[in-house]
């Protein structure tokens, strides 16, 4: 198969992590007689220096015409004075827009071999899925100010269509198939509207798979059951805001931001994969990053952009595996440098 990868390097340490997981990408390739061809694209503080604007229009006319994007991360102090509308953050949502991809799937897995590095006392190795709706509710209804009777007032509307929540619900319950079929729908229903009718529609969802073992749960007893007991979860489904909110509580669990892989998906089966850190400027150039999150949006790439699972299965293997025999970055209590860690992942892959 051949594919063609739109590559956001970014900055800070992105391009370090990003060229890293190519390397494993094309070990794959190798391996498997694919054939990856990439193009990079300039996106972040880097355009920002070279055309003024963070997401120039032929990144996106080029991400567009590419089967899959690979994104490192964006932004750094360089540029953290400028206004909203112009700072580096600006790409991603520009990308997430122009590529239409409203469903963010979030993986948050503890490895056996990181239990300890795991802030709850007996956790044991669990392995959640977070569902995020990405273009809809309050980051994107009505907002605004207004002077009231009792001085300056300020509004943000959350609102969701019965059709942006049932695709959403899809996502989950489709994943959730290929997984432990049991799907937690977070939500406020006790006392919102647009909760009210997030419930229903998955409600009707749920009679459709009725192999998915599925529960409500109101978003506060969600905070509290992530660190009472994350074992319980499967896939979890959450608005924008509310699975925001739940991806960064969870993502704390697993020992390191470093681990964490994410993938942004549409209608087709273009997505865009990134890491969930940021661009960490306080060790980027240093060679030390954890190139995990990405080798592992790389899995999540081929698996669902591709439909190639075994390719996938073998990374996250080979991950786990090196991470059994104690090969650990800095992040997660090690010595191994970036190419260290790269070059053990690829001694796995074989
Ligand atoms: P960050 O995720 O970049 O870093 C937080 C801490 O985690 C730092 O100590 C960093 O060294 C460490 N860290 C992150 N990734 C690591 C890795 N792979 N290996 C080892 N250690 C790692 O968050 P921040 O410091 O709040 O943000 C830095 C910049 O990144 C900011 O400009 C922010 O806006 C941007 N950012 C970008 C994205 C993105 O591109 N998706 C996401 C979050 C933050």
């Amino acid at each position: 198969m051949n594919f063609n990868i739109a590559l956001v390097k970014g900055d800070g340490i992105g391009p370090e992590i990003v060229d890293s997981a190519i390397r494993v990408l094309d070990r794959i390739c190798e391996k498997y007689h694919h054939k990856a061809i990439y193009t990079d694209l300039p996106a972040g503080g880097n355009a920002i220096d070279i055309y003024g604007e963070p997401l120039p229009r032929s990144t996106v006319e080029a991400a567009l015409k590419s089967d899959s994007v690979l994104l490192g991360a964006v932004g750094g102090p360089k540029w953290d004075t400028l206004p909203g509308m112009k700072r580096p953050e600006r790409a991603l949502l520009g990308l997430r827009k122009s590529l239409e991809l409203y469903a963010n799937i979030r993986p948050v897995r503890l490895f056996d071999a990181l239990k300890e590095r795991c802030p709850l006392r007996d956790a044991g190795a669990f392995d959640i899925v977070i569902v995020r709706e990405l273009t809809g509710g309050i980051y994107f209804g009505k907002s605004g100010r207004l002077q009231g009777s009792n001085g300056i007032e300020a509004f943000d509307t959350e609102q969701y269509s019965y059709t942006e929540i049932e695709r959403i619900g899809r996502v989950a319950f489709d994943y959730a198939m290929k997984r432990r079929k049991k799907v937690t729908s977070i939500d406020k229903a006790n006392v919102l509207e647009s909760s009210r009718l997030w419930r229903e529609v998955m409600h009707e969802l749920s009679a459709k798979y009725p192999e998915v073992e599925y529960c409500d749960m109101l978003v506060d007893n969600a905070a509290m059951q992530l660190v009472r007991n994350p074992m319980q979860f499967d896939v979890i489904v959450a608005s924008n805001l509310f699975g925001d909110i739940l991806s960064d509580e969870a993502s704390q669990l697993t020992g390191s931001i470093g681990m964490l892989p994410s993938a942004s998906l549409g209608k087709t089966r273009r997505g865009l994969y990134e890491p969930i850190h940021g661009s960490a400027p306080d060790i980027a150039g240093k060679g030390i990053a954890n190139p995990i999150a990405t080798i592992l949006s790389v899995a999540m790439m081929l698996s669902y952009s591709f439909d190639l699972d075994k390719e996938a299965k073998k990374i996250e293997d080979a991950v786990t595996a090196v991470l059994n025999k104690g090969c650990f970055t800095g992040d997660i209590g090690g010595k191994l440098t970036d190419r260290e860690m790269t070059d053990a992942i690829l001694e796995k892959i074989g």
